[in-house]
Order: C-alpha cells, then sequence, then structure tokens
C-alpha cells in the first residue's frame, strides 16, 4: 500500500492498488485460465490453453481501471494521470469535481483562508 500526500490539497493518500499486477494475481490467473481451458477442452482441443492470454488481459484491464479510479483524489479530483498527460484538462477536471463537491475540505480551507485574510 501506498502512501503519499495528494499534489494539489496535500491531504494524505493511500493507494490500495499498485500499477502492475502482482505474484498473487499471476497465481490466480494460471487457477481460473486452467479452470476455462479445461471446460473449454472438449470443443477446442489444445487451443482451449490459449484462454490464458484472455485471462490475463480481462486481469490486467480491471486492476488497471481500479488503480486509475484510485489515483484520483477524493477530496479534490486530481487525477495525476491527467495531469502527466494535460494540465488544463486536469484543472478542468478538478474544477469540475470542487462544482460538484461543494462540502469538499479543499473549498472549507479555502474559505478559512479568506476569512483570515479579511481579519488582518
Ligand atoms: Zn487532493
Amino acid at each position: 500500500m501506498k502512501e503519499y500526500f495528494c499534489a494539489c490539497c496535500r491531504h494524505p493518500r493511500k493507494l490500495k492498488y499498485q500499477r502492475h499486477l502482482r505474484s498473487a494475481h499471476f497465481f490466480q490467473i494460471l487457477i481460473l485460465s486452467s479452470l476455462v481451458s479445461l471446460m473449454l477442452y472438449p470443443w477446442f482441443g489444445l487451443k482451449s490453453f490459449s484462454s490464458v492470454i484472455l485471462v490475463w488481459a480481462v486481469f490486467e484491464g480491471v486492476y488497471k481501471s481500479l488503480y486509475r479510479k484510485d489515483l484520483v483524489c477524493p477530496y479534490c479530483g486530481f487525477d495525476p494521470k491527467w495531469y502527466k498527460k494535460d494540465v488544463k484538462f486536469a484543472r478542468q477536471k478538478v474544477e469540475e469535481f470542487l462544482k460538484q463537491n461543494p462540502n469538499s475540505p479543499i473549498l472549507k480551507r479555502a474559505k478559512k483562508m479568506e476569512e483570515y485574510q479579511h481579519l488582518q
């Protein structure tokens, strides 16, 4: 589990998922694909063992999508992947997130900062 601070709002974050599959996932892929192969063997013969590729692709796709979903900050909506690709679009996404979530801690902090500046 990776721990870090959000680059936008500085809230502590924890990632549940890693970028790549772990050894336990490959074991699951092996078991699942062997089951699928055994089920398909009467119809496809030895070609059924190529189901490993399909199962691996499904695992990789699902795991990557979970990782990408986990990367987005729940407090400010900042997505570091989009920030790497297109900064303006990443900024737009954060603004949309803050419009949809007016009770976000980042907005509360900004309001407190405004009040503090008015006091001085
Ligand atoms: Zn954030």
